[in-house]
């Protein structure tokens, strides 16, 4: 054992091991104090216990029906694009450390923050020119609400307060982004009478492909058009609503956003935190629509799934009316913004995808999942079954049992999150053709048996 106060910072030393915990005292300590996602506390699901990840796959700390490692057809929500335990994130991490892991970033700045921005700005829409780190895709999305209600302010149209978007959205936990999930079955109803009162659109038509509903068109511009003396923005998820269900739409819609919130003053926002980094077939979602945004959300598969990272970026016009302001900054300045540590992964992470040809990973997927899910169609109670890009949907026609359906999945060996009624699946771009067969079976058998 070293002893601490005669080390020197920087020097090489490995820290006393940890008593390792069994699973089973594990569990009972996490149920005892760890909340889980959307969970209750105490927790009445039974978390599996990882022990560690490499490739596409989870090891478990024990053997559950019969598996010890599952394939992950979740990229950890959409982030581990990547699979677990990359050599080059690893090395872009380690390196990275015995530089710094964080400094403020008031008053400092440093090369894996203004790398990383720069390199956003590079490969995201044309006129988005402004990068602000934030510290995850909910922090991000307040920040691009900030921006836009200060600008309104700044060039002298306070009440322009409100926010548009269309129902089926998800945009995350906090504050301002739950105001913009969907209003009814989503995971926030509890808070509708609490929450900013923002103005929703009818959900849009299903189908990525679906020829553009002239009804819903009009009705997007006529939504836009009665408020816009009090919109300050509107805000979707192009293409893809994630969490809120799963569903795809035509990028036209998109089109139609962009040219009403131009003709009627109001600025458009994609959070592009699920849909970046290829996710839908394209670098970014909005690329499909070929429309950029006046703001962007990024997040998520930003650092390869490895730290907690988001970033909103802006335009230049959006900055110039924040700094005409009589308050010319934006009061926005999280701990850890623009964390050194994260941003060098994030910069790896980008490098790493941009080169190989991932375009040919997400659409090899896509074919594997269009294959593979095509007998969920005949399954007893699935409505639909969908894909796009590297994404996979079963949409049951009941509520998901999910014990029962997760249960299902790991007996065949694979890990999946059903949610609602929906068992779907977002594989590392670097599953093999046989593992994303394999999850296919699993969301199959999940399907019918949840
Ligand atoms: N927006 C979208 C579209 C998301 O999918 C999510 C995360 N599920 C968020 C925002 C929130 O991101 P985070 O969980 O990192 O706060």
């Amino acid at each position: 054992m070293p002893d601490l106060h005669t080390l020197v910072p920087g020097s090489q030393v490995s820290p006393p091991a940890p008593a390792r915990l069994t699973p089973a005292r594990l569990r009972e300590l996490d149920r005892e104090h760890v909340w889980h996602p959307y969970g209750p506390m105490p927790g009445r699901q039974e978390p599996l216990v990882v022990a560690s990840a490499s490739g596409v796959r989870l090891k478990l700390a024990e053997l559950t029906c019969g598996q010890s490692e599952l394939v992950d057809g979740m990229s950890s929500w959409w982030s581990a694009v990547h699979g677990y335990n990359h050599p080059v994130l690893n090395a872009a991490a380690r390196d990275q450390l015995d530089r710094m892991s964080h400094v403020m970033f008031g008053g400092l700045t440093h090369e894996p923050a203004v790398r990383l921005a720069a390199r956003l700005v590079e490969i995201t829409p044309e006129p988005l020119r402004h990068v602000f780190l934030a510290d995850s895709g909910s922090v991000s999305v307040e920040v691009a609400v900030k921006m836009c209600l200060q600008y309104w302010r700044s060039v002298g149209r306070p009440a322009k307060q409100r926010l548009m978007t269309w129902r089926g959205g998800y945009h995350g936990d906090t504050w301002q982004p739950m105001s913009v999930c969907d209003p009814e079955g989503g995971m926030h109803d509890l808070w509708s009478g609490v929450l900013p009162r923002q103005v929703f659109a009818d959900l849009p038509p299903a189908g990525f492909d679906a020829e553009p509903d002239p009804a819903y068109l009009a009705h997007l511009r006529d939504t836009i058009a009665l408020h816009a003396d009090r919109l300050a923005a509107v805000i979707v998820e192009p293409v893809v609503q994630g969490a809120g269900g799963m569903r795809f739409h035509s990028p036209a819609y998109l089109r139609a956003l962009r040219e009403a919130c131009d003709a009627h003053d109001v600025l458009l926002v994609f959070d592009e935190i699920a849909t970046g980094f290829g996710r839908t077939g394209r670098l970014f979602a909005a690329d499909h629509a070929a429309v950029a945004p006046d703001v962007m959300c990024v997040g998520k598969a930003l650092t390869g799934g490895y730290l907690t990272m988001a970033a909103t970026l802006c335009t230049a016009r959006v900055a110039d009316g924040i700094a005409r302001g009589d308050v010319p900054v934006l009061a926005h300045g999280p701990t850890f913004m623009g964390n050194p540590l994260a941003a060098a992964v994030a910069c790896a992470s980008i490098d790493l995808l941009l080169g190989q040809d991932w375009e040919h990973e997400v659409s090899r997927i896509g074919t594997g999942l269009r294959d593979g899910l095509a007998e969920a169609r005949s399954l007893p109670g699935v409505a639909d079954v969908r894909v796009l890009g590297a994404i996979g949907v079963v949409q049951l026609d009941h509520e998901v049992d999910m014990a029962a359906a997760t249960r299902a999945a790991v007996r065949e060996g694979v890990w999946l999150r059903p949610f609602r009624d929906l068992v779907y699946t977002m594989p590392p771009y670097i599953t093999d053709d046989q593992d994303v067969a394999r999850i296919c079976r699993a969301v199959c058998a999940a399907a019918r048996e949840g």
